[in-house]
């Protein structure tokens, strides 16, 4: 044989490098790579997963569930595409508590956490030229699968003044006749603001006159501890289509098992007569399942988890909140529009007049971790330059102290009286 080059005919996916270029994940991964070992514990204010801490252990009723289910050994099969059907039913029946009309087991479809089912939804509606609607600050999942699968972003403001609502006239201007659904996030991650039935009664009938879908992400549902209670997208359903997202990871605090669901909130069966149900069953047929056992478990999860563990998680998250709130006072460069009311994270704003020689928000988190071994996600990952999402959702001990550590920080950074800017001055 000749030892001629081979000429190789494998590449890599162009399409991927758009699709993941800003995740989450590799923000935080570049920026901690500064911390510096300075015999300090770190302080992740950065991401959406506490479930490290003890305080926010699961219930042992989710632990129990798994166990009987695995050793019942009832669950070791392959499961069908969309989920078991008692454990679709369980969802629905979950879901319908907080419904004005019942869920049947066929409008659940199990998914791989919520993260897989916003790959399912997005794969489904691609089709040439068509666009969706993403609200900025938001999460980046969204961007990402939708750039994979060619859909054009289009994003609305979250209104900042107004408690974190969608700028519903910005949504009308931005839609035309390839737009095919409105994200939602609800209670919001990153603002952890919590919408009101009116306002999502607004944005259904904006999506309806638009003729389009709703997406409403509500992996943080009932994660409410202010004023407005949670108010499921799927109430909306007989007014326009909406998709709810859901999933055990965040209100049971176990992300890594990775069941999650779609639940179709359609009376008028609108998706139906369009194919979209057959389409999203077609793709469902040709991706993963979640495991088997932990679709057994759901039944007695969703059931039998008792309220007292929801109330002890709300309470933390409150007690966090009102740490988060009280420290910030004391942090003149920060400031936060609104009081959190739900979900794990929230927007504060970064004022870079008040310091000395921080560029931007990347460069604020980078020396924060240097310094301090703090993380905090810069708020250009998720839409808002020069903006921090920091997620309160940790021990509240460790967030005061997390808090004591920026403040540090800023009276090292802090601009000097004399060298104020003169605008600044004046508004003085
Ligand atoms: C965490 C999160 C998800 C993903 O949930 P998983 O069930 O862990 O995949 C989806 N949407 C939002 C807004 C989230 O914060």
């Amino acid at each position: 044989m000749k030892s001629g080059i081979t000429k190789w005919c494998i590449r890599g996916n162009k399409d991927l490098d758009a699709a993941s270029k800003f995740t989450v994940r590799g923000v935080l991964a570049s920026i901690m790579e500064n911390l510096k070992n300075d015999g300090r514990p770190t302080i992740p204010l950065g991401h959406g997963d506490p479930s490290s801490f003890p305080c926010f252990k699961t219930t042992p009723v989710a632990e129990d569930s798994l166990v009987d289910a695995i050793r019942s050994a009832k669950f070791n099969c392959y499961g069908p595409a969309a989920g078991i059907s008692m454990a679709r039913r369980s969802v629905a029946d979950h879901l319908s508590l907080n419904l004005p009309y019942k869920l049947s087991p066929d409008d659940i479809f199990l998914t791989v956490g919520a993260n897989h089912a916003i790959e399912v939804i997005l794969s489904v509606l691609a089709r040439p030229g068509a666009n969706i609607l993403i609200p900025r600050p938001g999460y980046p999942v969204y961007e990402a699968r939708a750039a994979f699968s060619n859909i054009e972003v289009r994003h609305f403001n979250l209104l900042p003044e107004n408690g974190w609502e969608v700028d519903l006239r910005s949504v009308e201007a931005l839609a035309d006749g390839n737009t095919v659904a409105i994200v939602i996030i609800n209670p919001g991650n990153p603002c952890g603001n919590v919408f009101t039935h009116e306002h999502l009664k607004q944005v259904a009938e904006t999506a309806k006159r638009l003729g389009i879908l709703v997406i409403a992400d509500e992996v943080y549902n009932h994660l409410c501890f202010g004023s407005k209670p949670f108010v499921p997208g799927g109430v909306f359903g007989p007014v326009t289509p909406v998709l709810t997202l859901g999933s055990l990871s965040k209100r049971w605090i176990v992300p890594g098992w990775r069941l999650g669901w779609i639940a179709i909130n359609d009376p008028n069966d609108i998706m139906q007569k369009y194919g979209l149900v057959e389409s999203i069953k077609s793709y469902i047929s040709i991706s993963a399942e979640p495991p088997t056992f932990i679709q057994g478990a759901l039944p007695q999860i969703l059931e039998k988890t008792t309220n007292g563990f929801f109330s002890n998680t709300i309470d933390i998250l409150k007690e966090a909140v009102d740490v988060f709130h009280t420290k910030l006072e004391e942090i003149p460069c920060l400031s936060c529009p609104q009081k959190p009311e739900g979900a794990m994270s929230c927007m504060v704003k970064l004022n870079l007049s008040l310091l000395e020689g921080i560029h931007d928000d990347m460069d604020f988190c980078i020396k924060l971790a240097k310094e301090e071994s703090v993380i905090v996600l810069p708020g250009a990952a998720v839409g808002l330059k020069n903006w921090l999402r920091i997620t309160f959702a940790v021990d509240p001990a460790a967030l005061e102290e997390g808090l004591e550590r920026i403040k540090a920080f800023y009276l090292r950074h802090a601009k000097k009286q004399g060298e104020l800017d003169a605008d600044q001055i004046v508004s003085m």
